[in-house]
């Protein structure tokens, strides 16, 4: 049997109820068997009246085993949780908060909205490798959904309200392999190396448009590709599916993104991206880099992303 549901009957017979889900987030947690948090000791038993709670045999302390998790604190039932990480990291396009409201009969938008937020931020593995190989790089503009931006004010999409995006996508085996993502100051010299030395293995080899910010990256090959009469989606095919997909995503799921959670929307993107051939894989996937992460406040997802 696989690791994770590999159907919606699946999910639902694997995780039907508060204690199935659990369950498994306490075997992901400790595989092999209860580890306190405060002291490390390797005993504990499960707290007579506190639901989901070990009560260590040491040193008492009593651990959730959602304790210092993204579900930390939360007073979403697990199945809640377990759905939306379902529906978020299984659906080809992902769903926004409104329709997680809807499918999960939520009392609020606003629990919709923290919940996808706190997802979206479990959607980047701090710990994943940088692309390696032949790696196309390329920069673009997304327009800026400006109705609620405080730099532009007004309703609609406004001319001048754009958000400048880099993207490399791996393609040293004929097909593309993983992309990155990442909302970017400006176009100059700083962003893009900047850009290349945080996503590109050392040693890899870049192929660009030939834009002038790009010559001198540090730490890998560099082939130019300098476009004249060609068009630069001849030259970057990859670059240019990606950011045309992310765009008509945008526009599709959220009506446009905003300036202010730009980079975990592209975060969202990138890992349906790179787990389009393996998406109920990503569902455990999800679970764990949520399990792994710290707790998020309301204050923290409201906090305007910087740019890098
Ligand atoms: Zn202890």
């Amino acid at each position: 049997m696989a690791d994770f549901p590999t159907s919606l009957l699946d999910f639902q017979r694997r995780f039907a109820d508060d204690a199935a889900c659990a369950t498994w987030l306490g075997k992901a947690r400790w595989p092999s068997g209860f580890r306190c948090p405060a002291c490390a000791h390797e005993k504990g038993w499960p707290h007579g009246g506190k639901r989901f709670t070990y009560e260590c045999a040491n040193c008492g302390k009593q651990t959730s085993v959602t304790a210092g998790t993204i579900m930390h604190g939360s007073k979403l039932p697990l199945t809640v949780w377990f759905w939306a990480v379902y529906l978020m990291a299984t659906h080809s396009n992902g769903v926004s908060a409104l329709q997680l409201q809807k499918q999960l009969a939520l009392g609020s938008y606003k629990s919709a909205w923290l919940l996808c937020a706190k997802l979206r931020r479990a959607m980047c593995n701090p710990n994943r490798n940088p692309l390696s190989g032949l790696v196309e790089v390329d920069e673009t503009e997304i327009p800026l959904r400006s109705k609620d931006d405080p730099l532009t004010g007004g309703g609609g999409r406004s001319a001048q309200g754009k958000m400048l995006v880099a993207g490399a996508v791996e393609i040293g085996h004929g097909a593309p392999g993983r992309i990155r993502l990442a909302a970017i100051r400006n176009f100059s010299a700083a962003s893009l190396h900047g850009f290349v030395g945080a996503h590109v293995e050392k040693g890899a080899t870049i192929k660009t448009d030939g834009w002038a910010a790009y010559p001198g990256v540090p730490d890998v090959v560099h082939e130019p590709h300098v476009v004249g009469s060609m068009a630069a989606h001849v030259l970057l095919p990859w670059t240019h599916r990606v950011f045309s997909n992310l765009k008509t995503w945008a526009l599709g799921v959220y009506h446009g993104l905003r300036r202010p959670h730009l980079q975990s929307y592209l975060d969202e993107f990138v890992f349906r991206f790179n787990r389009r051939r393996s998406r109920h894989a990503a569902f455990s996937s999800l679970l764990s880099i949520a399990l792994a992460a710290k707790p998020i406040t309301y204050n923290m997802l409201i906090e305007p992303e910087p740019a890098a």
